[in-house]
C-alpha cells in the first residue's frame, strides 16, 4: 500500500515545509462529541505510540478550542455508533518543533475519511453504523469524492463483506494495521475524522432496552437512493418483473438460528399465494447475487438476524415477513421493523412468532456466544428454561436472550399463513406501489379576518386566505386548510379543518373580544404546511 501510495506525486518539500510552519489545522462541526465533524489539515499519525498527532504551530487552529474538555469525554465519536467509550477520538499534541527530532513524516495525498467501523462481522452493522454514515458523510463534503481514502481505525481485519466497503471509494480502504507500513509517522494532507449519523434508525441498547432512536432523521428515500447506488456498483442490473413473475424469497440461515422445516415452509407459501418461492443464504451465494434476487422479490421471508437488513433492496410494495424463535417478543427487537417502517420506504412488515415450546430446538450446550448457558448455575439455568419470555435487558451478553434468540424453529405454517392472509387483506401488499409524493404545502397567503357584532352575545369571524404557492405547479389529491382559533388569554384552542379559503365562525365567538388566529394548509391529510403568521382578529 505505501507503494501505491507514493505514486501519487506530492511535493514532498513543499509538505514538510507547510506541515513545520503551519501545523495542523482543525475546523469542526457540532456542538458535542456525539455529533462531531472534524476536517484536518496536515493531522499526523505516530503508528509505534498508535496516537493521532497534532502540531502546535502559531498558525495553528483548533475549533473548537475545548482546552480539557476534549477529554470529557472524547473530541468526537469516531463510529456511528452514539457515545460509545471504546469509539472515541482524541490526538496528542506536539509543538511544530519537534518534528525536527521526529522520524520523516510520510505524507498521504489523497483527501481522507478517519474512522471506525463499528462490527464489521455483522451485515446490519455494515450497513446501518459504517456504509449508510459513510455514504452520506462524503455527500456532505464535496472533496470526500470517489478519489477518497477511507480509513478504518477500529483495528478490526478486514472481515467477510470488504469488497462492500471497497465500493464506496476508487482507492483501496487503509486498515489501522496498515499504517505502520507507512513508517513511524504519517500524515493526511486533508482529512475528514468521524461520521454522520444524521442515517442512523437503530439504537443497540448499550446503556437503555435496544430500539429505534428517539429522533430518526432518515427517510426510506435516502435509503433507497444509497441502496439504488450499491445496486450499481455491485453491477446488480435493474430488471422489470411482470406481474405474473412474481416470486417470494426466504432467506435462509445455515449455521444456526434454523427454519427447521424450510421446504414444507417454501411450498406452502407457494401454494397459498400461487408464486415462485426461492431461498438465498450468505453462506452460499455472493452478496451481488442475492441483491439481484432480493430486488425484484414481493416478499422476504426470514428469522430475525442481520441478513434481514437487505430488506432495504426490496422493491416499495414488497412485505418483510421477519420469524422470531420461541419466548422472544418481537417489539423488543426491532431493527428491521424500523427499517422496513421508515415513511418512503414502502414496505409492508409482519412480524411472527412461535408460541409453541414443542417447535423450538433449544442448544444449551453450546459456546456462550452462540447461546449456551450450561455455564450458568443450575439454578439460573432452571430459572431461562422455564422463562417463556426473555424480559427487557441491555445489550450485548445477556445469556437468556443469546439462548433464546439462537433456538431453531419448526415454523407453525398454519399460523404463519394465517397471520400473513390478515395482513394482507387489509392492504394490497404484492402490488408494486409507486412512490408517493411528500412535497408539503407552503404557507397560505394573504390571511385576513373580518368581524361583526350582531348583538350583545353574537358576532361573527370570517378567516380568509390565499393557496399556498406551490400548490399551482402541483397534482393533489386532497387540499384541507387547518384553522386554530384562540380567545386571547387563554391557554386552549379551537381547531378546524376546512376544505375552501374562506369560512364565517359564529358559534363560540364572542363580541368585543380578541381572537388569534392561525391558518395552514393539509395536503393528503398528512403533509402539513406550517402556519401563517398569526391573525390578531377583534370582535
Ligand atoms: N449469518 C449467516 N448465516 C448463519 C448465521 C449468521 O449468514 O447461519 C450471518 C448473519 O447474517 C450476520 C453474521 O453472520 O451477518 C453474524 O450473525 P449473528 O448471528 O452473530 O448476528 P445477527 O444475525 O443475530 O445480527
Amino acid at each position: 500500500t505505501s507503494q501505491e501510495v507514493s505514486q501519487v506525486r506530492i511535493d514532498y518539500h513543499a509538505a514538510l515545509l507547510a506541515l513545520q510552519e503551519h501545523g495542523t489545522r482543525m475546523v469542526c462541526t457540532g456542538k458535542m462529541h456525539t455529533d462531531r465533524i472534524c476536517r484536518f489539515d496536515y493531522l499526523c499519525y505516530c503508528s509505534e505510540a498508535e496516537e493521532f498527532v497534532f502540531f502546535h504551530s502559531n498558525v495553528s487552529v483548533m475549533l473548537p478550542n475545548l482546552g480539557p474538555r476534549r477529554f470529557q469525554p472524547a473530541l468526537l465519536d469516531l463510529s456511528s455508533v452514539e457515545d460509545h467509550n471504546a469509539q472515541y477520538f482524541n490526538f496528542l499534541e506536539l509543538p511544530a518543533a519537534a518534528l525536527k527530532f521526529m522520524p520523516k513524516p510520510v505524507f498521504v495525498p489523497d483527501v481522507a475519511l478517519i474512522l471506525n467501523r463499528f462490527n464489521p462481522d455483522n451485515l446490519m452493522h455494515i450497513f446501518h453504523d459504517d456504509l449508510l454514515p459513510i455514504f452520506y458523510t462524503m455527500q456532505q463534503y464535496s472533496d470526500l469524492n470517489d478519489e477518497a481514502r477511507l480509513v478504518f481505525m477500529e483495528g478490526w481485519a478486514e472481515g467477510p463483506y470488504f469488497d462492500l466497503y471497497r465500493l464506496l471509494s476508487s482507492k483501496q480502504p487503509l486498515l489501522k494495521e496498515h499504517l505502520k507500513n507507512f513508517g513511524k509517522l504519517m500524515c493526511f494532507t486533508k482529512s475528514y475524522v468521524g461520521l454522520s449519523k444524521m442515517t442512523t434508525w437503530y439504537q443497540y441498547g448499550f446503556v437503555q432496552p435496544q430500539g429505534p432512536k428517539a429522533n430518526i432523521l432518515v427517510s426510506g428515500n435516502e435509503i433507497r437512493q444509497f441502496a439504488s447506488t450499491m445496486k450499481e456498483r455491485l453491477n446488480v442490473t435493474q430488471e422489470h418483473h411482470a406481474e405474473d413473475n412474481e416470486y417470494i424469497v426466504v432467506f435462509s440461515r445455515s449455521v444456526n438460528r434454523l427454519i427447521l422445516n424450510e421446504p414444507e415452509l417454501i411450498l406452502e407459501l407457494a401454494q397459498e399465494f400461487r408464486m415462485k418461492v426461492v431461498t438465498v443464504s450468505l453462506d452460499e451465494q455472493t452478496f451481488a447475487s442475492i441483491v439481484q434476487v432480493v430486488s425484484g422479490a414481493s416478499m422476504l421471508v426470514s428469522m430475525h438476524g442481520a441478513q434481514l437488513v437487505t430488506a432495504m433492496f426490496l422493491p416499495r410494495g414488497a412485505t418483510v415477513v421477519e420469524l422470531f424463535p420461541y419466548a422472544v417478543k418481537p417489539d423488543q427487537y426491532t431493527p428491521y421493523k424500523t427499517l422496513a417502517s421508515l415513511p418512503g420506504m414502502d414496505l409492508h412488515y409482519v412480524a411472527w412468532r412461535n408460541h409453541k415450546e414443542e417447535n423450538t430446538v433449544a442448544h444449551p450446550d453450546r459456546p456462550w456466544e452462540q447461546g449456551g448457558i450450561s455455564h450458568l448455575d443450575k439454578d439460573e439455568q432452571e430459572r431461562i428454561l422455564a422463562s417463556q419470555e426473555v424480559p427487557r435487558h441491555l445489550c450485548c451478553r445477556n445469556p437468556e436472550w443469546l439462548f433464546r434468540i439462537y433456538q431453531d424453529t419448526r415454523v407453525d405454517i398454519p399460523s404463519l399463513i394465517q397471520l400473513l392472509r390478515e395482513n394482507l387483506k387489509t392492504r394490497p401488499v404484492l402490488r408494486r406501489n409507486k412512490p408517493v409524493s411528500t412535497v408539503h404545502p407552503g404557507r397560505v397567503r394573504e390571511p385576513k379576518c373580518q368581524t361583526s357584532v350582531q348583538a350583545a352575545n353574537e358576532a361573527k369571524l370570517t378567516v380568509s386566505w390565499q393557496m399556498p404557492w406551490n400548490l399551482k405547479y402541483l397534482k393533489v389529491r386532497e387540499v384541507k386548510y387547518e384553522v386554530w382559533i384562540q380567545e386571547q388569554g387563554e391557554n386552549t384552542y379551537m381547531p378546524y379543518i376546512l376544505p375552501h379559503q374562506n369560512y364565517t365562525f359564529s358559534e363560540n365567538i364572542k363580541p368585543f373580544t380578541t381572537y388569534l388566529v392561525w391558518v395552514r394548509c393539509i395536503f393528503n391529510k398528512s403533509l402539513l404546511g406550517p402556519f401563517a403568521d398569526v391573525l390578531l382578529c377583534r370582535t
